[in-house]
């Protein structure tokens, strides 16, 4: 509340008489002047600011463990081990080069460089899944883009700086944290060199992109426009250093097992008969290293910025059913959700679950397929329940064969 003048009040931190300043705030036991209170906010804001810079560096002790975020991955994740440990660890480093590079900058002269990675892995097995669980765990800006609206700079397209654009908005553009982010890269195989001559056409949705995608993936400052695409030439750059955004890439890298066995008969025949015995033709990219991205069509440049290489498995029938009903967001359970909301219970006859796996592989779709599938078979009670006053929909096997016969 002001106090007008009565020349006896005054503030209670600079002293000054109501008379010396614009007005007196009232409290309980005194005054405090209106230049104080402005000066007093100013501090606050400054301390909260501060605060939140560093909550966008997180302390290493506050980074969570390898084995914390495989944790966490495997009530969302079905099978892939392999990829969960190689991600756990790579996100762990990416907080601990934050702690050195970012937070506690000691003197020793080391720096510690980031390690990108690359997911190999058929259509449907994963690899977006592992990066946005990831993504909901930590607390970093991350987002999603897809290399394949990607083309060089000029040409019908996005521009690569617009996959920063992204990262900026997604930290509501601070600049701190975006520069701290994760960035997942999908179909990344899809940019791949279309033939062995590099020079026989203009490439600029495959190699151009590639030479474009160098620059951020090996750590420069780039010019980004915040608001993005080329719609808007007036808009002034943001310079987004990349040195600290880790870089995740996904891809089928359909065929890349042509490669692989090639690259391998080679050294076997060279080298060491014996070491054919070892090989595990029915997951062939287990042994995917960076020679095989290369002959794929990768530019060594950026399979050299790419040196964490790990792979998903196909999955089989067993996994299949496993992802309809045990990650914590499993498909049956969300069904089961939506028809709690409509007082219903939903049982799944145990016969169901293989049929639903069943059509999924004849129709070569995967885990893709999963939902599409369950939509058929629940889309007439769905389309009934909010009427109905019945308390449960069986789903047998023979209705669900009846529909998927449909
Ligand atoms: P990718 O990126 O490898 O092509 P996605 O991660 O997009 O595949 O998977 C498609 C969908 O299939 C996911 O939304 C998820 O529902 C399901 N899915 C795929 N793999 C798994 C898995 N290993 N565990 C649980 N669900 C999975």
């Amino acid at each position: 509340m002001a106090k007008k003048n009565d020349h006896t009040d005054h503030c209670i931190l600079c002293g000054r008489t109501d008379a010396e300043v614009p007005f007196l705030l009232q409290g309980m036991d005194g005054f405090i002047c209106s230049d104080c209170a402005r000066l007093a906010a100013q501090y606050v804001d400054e301390i909260e600011k501060k605060g939140s810079a560093s909550q966008a560096a997180p302390a290493l002790g506050k980074a969570p463990k390898p084995q914390e975020i495989k944790d966490y991955l495997d009530q969302y994740v079905i099978g892939q081990d392999r990829a969960k440990k190689v991600l756990s660890v790579a996100v762990y480093n990416h907080y601990k080069r934050i702690s050195h590079n970012l937070v506690d900058k000691p003197d020793d002269g080391v720096e510690l460089e980031k390690s990108n990675i690359l997911l190999v892995g058929p259509t449907g097995t994963g690899k977006t899944l592992l990066a946005r669980t990831i993504a909901k765990m930590l607390d970093v800006p991350f987002t999603i883009v897809d290399a394949t609206v990607l083309t060089e700079a000029g040409y019908v397209g996005e521009d690569v700086e617009s996959i920063l654009t992204r990262l900026l908005q997604v930290a509501d553009f601070d600049l701190a944290k975006a520069e701290r982010g994760i960035v997942f890269i999908d179909e990344i195989d899809k940019i791949a060199r279309k033939s062995d001559n590099p020079s026989i056409t203009r490439d600029v949705s495959g190699e151009g992109v590639q030479q474009a995608m160098l620059k951020l993936l090996e750590g420069s400052i780039v010019n980004v426009p915040p608001k993005g695409g080329r719609k808007h030439p007036e808009q002034e750059f943001i310079h987004v250093n990349t040195q600290n955004i880790l870089f995740i890439c996904g891809g089928a890298f359909e065929g890349i097992e042509r490669h692989i066995a090639l690259r391998k008969n080679t050294r076997i025949i060279g080298f060491n008969a014996e070491e054919k015995e070892r090989i595990h033709t029915d997951n062939l990219l287990e042994y995917v290293d960076a020679m095989d991205l290369r002959s794929y069509g990768l530019i060594p440049e950026i399979v050299g910025r790419l040196p964490v290489i790990t792979y998903l498995d196909q999955l089989d029938r067993d996994s299949l059913k496993r992802i309809l009903t045990e990650p914590k967001n499993a498909l049956l359970r969300q069904y089961q959700k939506l028809f709690e909301m409509d007082g219903m219970r939903l049982d799944v006859e145990p016969a169901v679950l293989d049929l639903i796996v069943d059509t999924s592989i004849q129709n070569k779709l995967g885990a893709r397929g999963l939902r599409s599938i369950c939509e058929k078979l629940m889309a007439d009670a769905m389309f009934d329940a909010p009427s109905s006053r019945k308390k449960t929909f069986k789903l047998t096997l023979d209705y669900a064969k009846s529909k998927l016969e449909k």
